[in-house]
């Protein structure tokens, strides 16, 4: 058994974490943090009746005393490059799926995770639907190198562009260097600023927020006479689950930073 670990255990992931980690015959929920719901059990919170575990708010002291295997991370992006310097500290591998980490911090907590001998595992998106969405665009680039991007999200998303545009955006404009392509020159004069949307590696993201949506994101790609879509839609976030209790089994296979889910399927 897997003893875990989860951080942000009564949020809208973290809840889905708690459920799915106690549904798996290999896994076992030790322990959960929140801010709002300290000393509540942690199975209560999420939904799925009690599981004679107590909400904690200080992770380092957590950690010191419940000796997790792993830790599962949905927080905010404010505090999640701390709880991975405090998680790597500790030497316990750690599984995030909280967004807003930038690469020059990544490449920090790689080196820290290698100096203690251990693993953390980042995706920006545990959907298997959106990591097939991302190899498909990384596919499509070289033979259709202009691209924009809009995503969809909850209106009470933290961040924007998301982690998953931005991964998204990285890898085509990687595969369009690969291939020596390069998209036509954008010529359009802004009127207004941001009406081209964010660029990401000279690509174009357009971060919609709204009531409604869970996590969307289209791929559009322009040619002569022709368009190809690619799309994708979590419409519950049971989506990510399969994803992170994967996640969660592989993470110590490999010491350091991992990025991004494609590296375990
Ligand atoms: P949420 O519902 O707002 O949950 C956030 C959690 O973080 C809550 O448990 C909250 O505790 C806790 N928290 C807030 N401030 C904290 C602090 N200072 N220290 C420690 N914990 C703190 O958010 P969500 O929708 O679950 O999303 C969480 C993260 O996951 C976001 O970054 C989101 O973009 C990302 N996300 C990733 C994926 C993916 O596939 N990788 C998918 C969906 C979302 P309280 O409730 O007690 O304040």
């Amino acid at each position: 058994m897997l003893r875990v670990l989860v951080n942000g255990a009564d949020g809208r992931m973290g809840s889905q974490v708690v459920q799915a980690v106690h549904e798996d015959k290999e896994l076992e929920v030790v322990g959960g943090i929140s801010i709002t719901h300290v000393g509540e059990d942690v199975g209560e919170v999420a939904g799925i009746g009690s599981l004679g575990i107590a909400i904690r708010n200080d992770l380092g002291a957590a950690l010191d005393e419940i000796k997790p295997d792993v830790v599962v991370d949905f927080t905010t992006p404010k505090v999640i490059f701390d709880n991975a310097k405090t998680c790597i500290a500790h030497g316990v591998p750690m599984v995030v799926g909280t967004t807003g980490l930038t690469a020059a911090q990544r490449d920090e907590l790689d080196e820290l995770a290698r100096e203690k001998d251990t693993s953390i595992f980042i995706a920006p998106n545990f959907s298997i639907g959106a990591v097939l969405m991302m190899k498909l665009s990384e596919e499509v680039a070289p033979y259709l190198p202009d691209v924009e991007i809009i995503e969809l999200h909850h209106n009470n998303k933290l961040d924007a562009p998301s982690g998953t545009a931005i991964m998204t955006a990285n890898k085509i404009a990687a595969a369009r260097a690969a291939a020596g392509v390069k998209p036509a020159p954008d010529n359009t004069h802004e009127s207004l600023e941001g009406a081209r949307g964010a660029k990401v590696d000279g690509i174009s993201v357009h971060s919609v927020r709204l009531p409604g949506y869970i996590a969307h994101q289209q791929v559009l790609f322009g040619g002569y006479g022709e368009l190809l879509t690619i799309r994708h839609d979590s419409m519950d976030r049971k989506s990510f689950m399969p994803g992170v209790v994967l996640a969660v089994k592989k993470v110590t296979s490999k010491k350091g930073l991992t990025f991004g889910l494609e590296n375990y399927l």
